[in-house]
């Protein structure tokens, strides 16, 4: 028997600090167990056509319906986000995604014909894809529902089975997906939730485990990626961000300025896909600039219940990050002009930061806070240097009423992500695939990719087996005439004769 006590997680309120709740953490014999568990399980779910599979888990939809309301409640005093945005940027993933893989995963997953080249005919090839078998998610703090949701959603419709680590830091939300799972009636071990800190991911990482999809930072995806190397075990990296927004001489300003605004505070600036680099050109900047400050006035900064935009930070120590980046940039010559936000509590004021140099940490570092930084560029080509000029590559937008133009701009943006006249929303679009370029990560999920990169692809090449031999087969004696004349004719792209020449080959010596 174990008698040891298991390490604890106190999750206190990011509103007032009370304490919410203490939730054990998984030792990693439990941790082993889960894992082991999913394994058992997973065969049973393997074996069912992808249809089988979307129809069983419609029922993940019909719990969200039934529950959304109460667990964004509970999501929001985890994070003490705006149920606002529980609803819509956690919750609402679930049916989106779902309702979009009922109708395309069956086509993403089938199997397919090859284009077998005409010069091996009559050989036929074939494409499957294969579940890989447990999927080890890891997610963050930030958007703890969906960033979890949606990649064991994707792993269980490719036929995976999963287990997620969620983070410590919002440890209720964990609680919810592990309700969420228990009440859909799938195969009994085939979803399991083991809750604790990194040692817990860490030790995730080291079991039995076919593939890791992680998301977090930097720093840790680095641990992740060594422990899967160990193996080797494939792994996906979905890391960190700084989008770069750039505004053109001629952008709907209003639009641009609310959507900066929005894209940057929205979470309380905690978010990946955050706009944390506003590139203005000289034409338009002053202008622009008054724009974002209207905006960010109105900007309302409060608890969950009281419906405000923007709610506490979600982890305390992420506040420290920030005052470093905001000093730094202050000593380098940057304005500071800081907005309302209530006392206590880990709620931070708003921050518009002007007059922003390439040599500032709040330029060259995630921030993931809600500060709006903006730069003055000379045009849209230097825009686009410095937009590239940067470890991170996930997200960014272009602002235009040249549409044409801005997809032309888009295109030559180092990120995963591009939006053009609009911000972020990119993400939520179940059809585009997400990841990163650079530090950003590696990997897509989302889309296609988003199942194709839970399966292993299988190759089938099937001839009809009439004949006694083949071209290339052994004995070589005498063959060699016939192969340099293979050689040349595929050379000179004389695909006929080089079938003639196949067929002198496969006669009998
Ligand atoms: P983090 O790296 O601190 O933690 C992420 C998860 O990894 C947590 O569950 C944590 O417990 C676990 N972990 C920690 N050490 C581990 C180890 N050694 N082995 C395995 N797991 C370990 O990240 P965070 O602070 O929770 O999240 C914020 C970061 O996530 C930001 O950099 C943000 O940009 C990034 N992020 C990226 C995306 C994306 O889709 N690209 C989305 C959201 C957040």
């Amino acid at each position: 028997m174990n008698d040891v006590a298991p390490r604890m997680i106190r999750k206190t309120s990011p509103v007032d600090g009370r304490l919410l709740v203490e939730i054990p953490m998984a030792s990693p014999g439990e941790v082993d167990d889960a894992v082991a568990a999913a394994r058992a399980a997973w065969p049973a779910w393997r074996a069912l056509s992808v249809r089988g599979r979307l129809r069983r888990l419609d029922r993940v939809a019909e719990l969200v319906k039934a529950n959304g309301e109460a667990w964004a409640a509970r999501i929001a005093d985890d994070t003490g986000k705006p149920l606002v945005d529980t609803l819509m940027t956690e919750l609402m993933m679930v049916p989106l995604f779902l309702r979009w893989y009922r109708r395309h995963a069956p086509r993403i997953l089938r199997r397919r014909r090859a284009r077998t080249p005409i010069i091996l005919w009559p050989r036929r090839g074939w494409i499957e894809h294969d579940p890989m078998g447990v999927i080890a998610v890891i997610s963050p703090w930030n958007f703890p529902f969906n960033l979890s949701v949606v990649p064991m959603l994707s792993a269980l419709i490719a036929g995976n089975a999963v287990v997620l680590k969620p983070s410590e830091v919002t440890p209720i939300t964990g609680e919810v997906i592990r309700e969420l799972f228990d009440a859909a009636g799938l195969p009994p071990g085939l979803v399991q939730v083991v809750q604790g800190d990194g040692q817990t991911g860490a030790a995730l990482c080291e079991a039995d485990v076919d593939k890791i999809f992680f998301t977090g930072s930097v720093e840790t995806g680095r641990k992740v990626m060594a422990a899967a190397a160990r193996k080797p075990i494939p792994v996906e990296l979905e890391l960190g961000g700084k989008d770069a927004f750039i505004v053109c001489h001629d952008a709907h300003l209003e639009r641009a300025a609310k959507a900066a605004v929005w894209g940057a505070l929205v979470n309380a600036g905690q978010m990946c896909t955050s706009v944390e680099r506003i590139l203005v050109v000289d034409g338009v900047y002053d202008r622009f600039v008054e724009l974002l400050r209207d905006e960010i006035a109105k900007v309302t900064v409060g608890p969950p219940e009281a419906h405000a935009d923007m709610g506490p930070l979600i982890l305390d120590r992420q506040e420290r990050t920030i005052r470093a980046h905001l000093d730094d940039a202050r000593d380098r010559g940057a304005h500071l002009e800081f907005f309302d936000a209530p006392d206590g509590g880990q709620f931070h004021p708003a921050v518009l930061v002007t007059g922003v140099t390439t040599d500032m940490r709040i330029w060259t570092e995630e921030t993931f806070g809600p500060v709006v930084p903006v730069m003055r560029v000379a045009d849209e080509d230097e825009a686009v240097r410095h937009a590239n000029d940067h470890v991170f590559g996930l997200t960014g937008s272009v602002w235009t009423r040249d549409v044409r133009r801005g997809r032309a701009l888009a295109s030559r943006i180092e990120a995963g992500q591009v939006n053009v006249n609009e911000v972020v929303v990119s993400v939520g679009d179940p059809s585009l695939p997400f990841g990163g370029v650079k530090h950003s990560g590696i990997g897509r999920y989302h889309g296609d990719d988003g199942l194709l990169g839970f399966t292993h692809t299988r190759a089938v090449l099937a001839s009809g087996g009439r004949g006694r031999t083949e071209p290339f087969w052994f004995p070589y004696a005498d063959k060699y005439d016939d192969m340099r004349s293979l050689f040349h004719h595929l050379l000179d792209g004389r695909l006929v004769a080089a079938l003639r020449d196949q067929l002198r080959l496969t006669r009998d010596p």
